[in-house]
């Protein structure tokens, strides 16, 4: 085999490419840096066949280049991870390895790498012995760029040894997340990477995760000893996603919901809109749900772990070409699914955890095209989940303390399921993305019956509205002392010995929301947490404030954008098209919607993602001068500013 490009003897810096980026970063005087950026571009594009990378790509390679070279990257699947490991691996002389558990995309990985001339390979369990023998004589000769390991490899010392020796120049762990005990997909074998990180004392780390809440991050960087990592954290928002969560009143009406979100995303059966993947949480209903999907005439598959391992490859493949429309399914399926055109991803039970819940909904749209993820549950549910988190696995009862921790995961997206403000804004807070809050995104199913035609009087009720500040002004002189359950006690007007001794029975707000109820206090705390108003520390007793969000909705210098829980059941959400309230100027609104279109058009992305009408008719009301102004308008957060700021901003500063 070829040796590769860019073989250079400097040690760190081995190609023109890098030794220019370095120069420029690292001299005072910079060489100019757009220069060192240009030619790592090049670089891209003659390599990898990209015009450019994604910015926080850039900032995990910088990183990795960097000192001390150890990088955590956590952006959904889908984002572009795997060139974050891929591009450096290009540049330094040596062999990089990479550990991964998926087999399947290690194979598409290996493949496409070797198209475009980077020697590659993986080793794993599934290859006939002489052929891994074969691979590993061309790692020991330095054939490869990339070795791709699956983590049972990892058992074999004689390997590891070799690998030593080989002295590779990066290691990148794939799916970090699968080392955590208390993430949602542990791989036992993963817990073996401290020991080889050590073992291989590589100069540059870098693990990657498309689903880790800030826990399973610490639990990460723990376990494979990268304290002083960067941690890059993007790509999290999915503004094309249209996301909606119905929380049934029983679980027959599953179907009908399905069958109707169905219809409703990919029309006529004979010539369908894309296609869409329906989960389930057991096998049994898997058949029986493809079952009305096929009645309704869509070209319909079934997927589970119970299927013959041949039969799941055809479904699999007949879903990739288009030969199906419809997959009903486990969540056995989907890694690796490469369609598109995926407009509906719906779930007929709730999943084990927001985790696997936004990764499974994310794969709808990856064309950039409008998608939906529907979410349907029951309290049923509850009780499923309970028996799937205490099934014994793997031969051994699981620990009190692993159901636990699972049962909380599940409650963290039932609470999404209840969410009081807008979905996605929820999620990126979860996974703790708050670069990309929106702010309201303006088309999730609770945006809409948030917005109002009139962009000053928004449909949370003044009643509705003026509970929510009495429950802050709760939070705020409960002064961080207490946790949530001693404020909703207070709220609520009861006393007992805790109340007591913070002397919180003396305060004006004790008693405050009486009438609804000590659950109904509690929950709406839960909603103003999730929604900015209020945060919690970490101890061991999380204690909660009042945020400076909170404060501002609490005084009345920001509307009230969280809907308190309901006291009976919902009525379903009226969805009427937008009109401009008179008294605003219609000719400035005018404008700035055609701004938009314009926004749109140069990035390929529906208008909706640049902002919604109503967001336009506030900032027509409010006429921001600065991205600071632009910001208080309705469902402008500091995502849509950074992005679309100045072109919206130039509208209204020409209107003078
Ligand atoms: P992940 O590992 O995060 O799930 P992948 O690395 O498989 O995602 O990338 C997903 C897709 O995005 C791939 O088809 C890849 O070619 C594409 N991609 C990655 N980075 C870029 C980029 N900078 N510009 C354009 N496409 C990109
Ligand atoms: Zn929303």
């Amino acid at each position: 085999m070829s040796k590769p490009a860019f073989a250079s003897p400097a040690p760190r810096a081995t190609c023109p490419v890098l030794v220019n980026s370095l120069d420029a970063r690292d001299s005072k005087e910079a060489s100019d840096p757009k220069e060192a950026h240009d030619s790592m571009e090049l670089h891209l594009a003659e390599r990898f066949g990209l015009e450019s990378f994604r910015p926080w790509q850039r900032d995990a390679i910088d990183a990795l280049l960097g000192d001390p070279g150890k990088v955590l990257v956590v952006a959904p699947t889908g984002g572009g991870k795997s060139l974050t490991y891929q591009f450096p691996a290009t540049l330094f002389e040596g062999t990089t390895v990479v550990i991964s558990p998926l087999i399947a995309l290690m194979e598409d990985q290996v493949r496409g790498l070797v198209e475009r001339g980077i020697p590659a390979t993986f080793l794993a369990s599934t290859l006939p012995r002489e052929e891994v023998k074969r691979r590993e004589e061309g790692l020991e000769r330095g054939d490869y760029r990339i070795v791709y390991l699956a983590p049972e490899r990892l058992a074999n010392d004689w390997l590891i040894r070799l690998l030593g020796r080989l002295r590779p120049p990066l290691v990148a762990i794939d799916e970090a997340h699968c080392i955590s005990q208390w993430g949602h997909d542990f791989r036992p074998d993963y817990l073996r990477i401290g020991a080889v990180l050590k073992a291989l004392a590589p100069e540059r780390v870098l693990a990657c995760t498309a689903t880790a809440t800030p826990l399973v991050r610490d639990e990460i960087l723990e376990r494979l000893n990268l304290g002083d990592a960067k941690v890059v954290l993007r790509g999290f928002a999915r503004p094309n996603l249209h996301l909606a969560a119905d929380p049934l009143e029983s679980p027959k009406q599953r179907k009908t919901r399905m069958t109707r979100a169905l219809t409703k995303a990919l029309g006529d059966p004979d010539a369908p809109k894309g296609a869409a993947i329906v989960y389930a949480a057991t096998r049994k209903n898997t058949e029986n749900f493809a079952a009305e999907a096929s009645d309704l005439g869509y070209r319909t598959g079934y997927y589970h772990g119970g299927m013959e391992p041949t039969e799941r490859a055809k479904v699999n493949a007949d879903f990739a070409s288009g030969k199906l429309d419809v997959v009903v399914a486990t969540n056995a399926f989907g890694m690796g699914i490469d369609r598109a055109d995926i407009r509906l991803v719906v779930h007929v039970q709730a999943p084990g955890s927001i985790e696997a819940y936004y990764q499974e909904v994310g794969r709808a749209g990856r064309d950039g095209e409008p998608a939906t993820g529907l979410l349907l549950s029951s309290s049923a549910d509850f009780n499923l989940r309970r028996r799937l988190i205490e099934r014994p696995w793997e031969g051994g009862a699981r620990s009190q303390e692993r159901i636990a921790q699972q049962w909380s995961m599940f409650l963290d997206l039932m609470r999404y399921v209840e969410a009081g403000s807008c979905r996605h804004d929820f999620i990126l807070r979860y996974f703790g993305d708050e670069a990309e809050l929106l702010g309201g995104c303006g088309h999730c199913d609770v945006c809409e019956r948030l917005g109002d035609d009139d962009p000053v009087e928004r449909k949370v009720s003044e009643e509705d509205a003026l509970m929510v500040r009495k429950a802050l002004s709760g939070v705020a002189r409960a002064r961080g002392r207490v946790g949530l359950k001693a404020i909703a006690e207070m709220l609520s007007g009861k006393t007992n010995q805790r109340i007591r001794r913070w002397g919180m029975d003396t305060l004006s707000t004790f008693g405050l929301l009486k009438d609804q109820g000590l659950d109904w206090n509690v929950r709406l705390l839960r909603r103003l947490l999730t929604a900015g108003y209020a945060d919690v520390d970490g101890g061991e007793y999380p204690l909660v404030a009042i945020t400076r969000r909170g404060a501002a909705v609490m005084k009345g210098d920001e509307p009230v954008r969280v809907f308190p829980p309901e006291t009976r059941s919902a009525a379903p959400a009226s969805k009427k098209g937008f009109t401009l309230p008179s008294g605003l100027d219609p000719a400035l609104y005018e404008a700035l919607r055609q701004k938009r279109s314009e926004l749109a058009r140069t990035k390929g992305v529906p208008a909706y993602v640049v902002c919604t009408d109503r967001s336009l008719a506030d900032i027509v009301s409010r006429r921001p001068r600065d991205e600071a102004g632009l910001q208080q308008c309705y469902g402008m957060g500091p995502a849509r500013v950074e992005a679309w700021g100045e072109g919206l901003l130039s509208v209204v500063r020409a209107e003078g």
